[in-house]
């Protein structure tokens, strides 16, 4: 039976080692890091996500900035918003909660966040500097996903690993981040052949697909390391609904080395890697070392 990966966990202590490091910065450099979460409109799962996050922002000790707005505000509006935001000293992260209404454009919204703000890791100079080498912010879910493989595996040099999914949140970074850490990487969408017998070559998986338990045991090699990015909510017999990931976790648990549970693997870590890429940002912006 594989081991589990508990991200739940794992998110716990980076936030506890986050809340050190600024409270360190404050002591030190004399400043609180802000983050900037702006929700448009009333969608229930936005709402939530939006409170979990102000509230994980104030336990590490560094300034939640809320702008709720309503689901009539203009793409004007928001841009206005935005560039208030962005000529803030105070604000080190901007998000923006997607979905945003029909009439506003996501695209020019993400384009109007200033790169060294773009907590969520979005916005194209981030992606460039990803894919170049270089030291922007990376996309949480990725760098999330990324901390706990080297935690399990330690060097992940040489290793193959699958990447299911190409999408430019999860996919794509997900590969860069592994192709940095020296992985051999493949990256498998809807048009790839035979993407079980690929998916079945490799030391690492990371699904993330948006298919509930598309990756069955026939994708994935005894001993596998499983990350199971997913989140979709099905629907039970008895009418109830419960959230599972994109693999089959009863059937592939058995033969994985080691596999991330839905909920609580990925999920909690990517609000802990939001906080860390606002820590990041401030000290960048401000001249200022990361605390250790
Ligand atoms: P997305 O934008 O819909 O992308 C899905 C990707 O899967 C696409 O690249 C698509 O290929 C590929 N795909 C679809 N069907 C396939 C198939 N049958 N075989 C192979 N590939 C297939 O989704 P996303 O935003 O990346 O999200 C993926 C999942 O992660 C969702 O369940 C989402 O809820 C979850 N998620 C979780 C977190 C978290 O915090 N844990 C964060 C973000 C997303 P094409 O490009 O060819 O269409």
């Amino acid at each position: 039976m594989a081991d589990i990966i508990d991200g739940k966990a794992h998110a716990a202590g980076l936030r506890a080692h986050l809340a050190r490091r600024v409270a360190q910065l404050h002591a030190d450099a004399g400043f609180v890091p802000g983050l900037a979460v702006v929700l448009v409109g009333e969608d229930p799962a936005s709402q939530v996500y939006v409170r979990n996050k102000a509230a994980q922002t104030r336990e590490c000790g560094m300034q939640s900035i809320e702008h709720r707005l309503p689901a009539s505000t203009t793409q004007d509006e928001l841009l206005a918003l935005v560039a208030t935001l962005n000529a803030d000293p105070e604000v080190d992260g901007i998000l923006v909660q997607l979905p945003v209404p029909a009439h506003i454009d996501p695209e020019r919204v993400l384009l109007a966040i200033d790169p060294a703000k773009d907590v969520d890791g979005f916005h194209p100079l981030n992606a460039g500097l990803l894919a170049t080498g270089g030291s922007g912010l990376v996309p949480c879910t990725p760098l999330g996903s990324l901390m706990l493989l080297k935690d399990r595996l330690g060097s992940l040099a040489g290793l193959h690993a699958v990447v299911v999914g190409r999408s430019n949140i999860v996919g794509k970074p997900m590969a860069q981040l592994l192709l940095r850490e020296d992985c051999t990487v493949s990256v498998v969408h809807s048009r790839t052949r035979e993407p079980a017998a690929l998916c079945r070559q490799a030391d690492i998986v990371v699904a993330a697909v948006g298919r509930p338990r598309m990756i069955g045991p026939d994708w994935v090699k005894p001993g596998a390391t499983v990350i199971d990015v997913g989140i979709n909510r099905i629907a039970l017999d008895d009418g109830r609904t419960k959230l599972v990931g994109d693999v089959d976790f009863d059937a592939v648990a058995p033969l994985a080395g080691a596999i991330t549970p839905v909920p609580g693997g990925v999920g909690p870590m990517t609000i802990a890697c939001l906080l860390h890429n606002t820590l990041t940002a401030a000290c960048r912006r401000r001249g200022v070392e990361l605390p250790d």
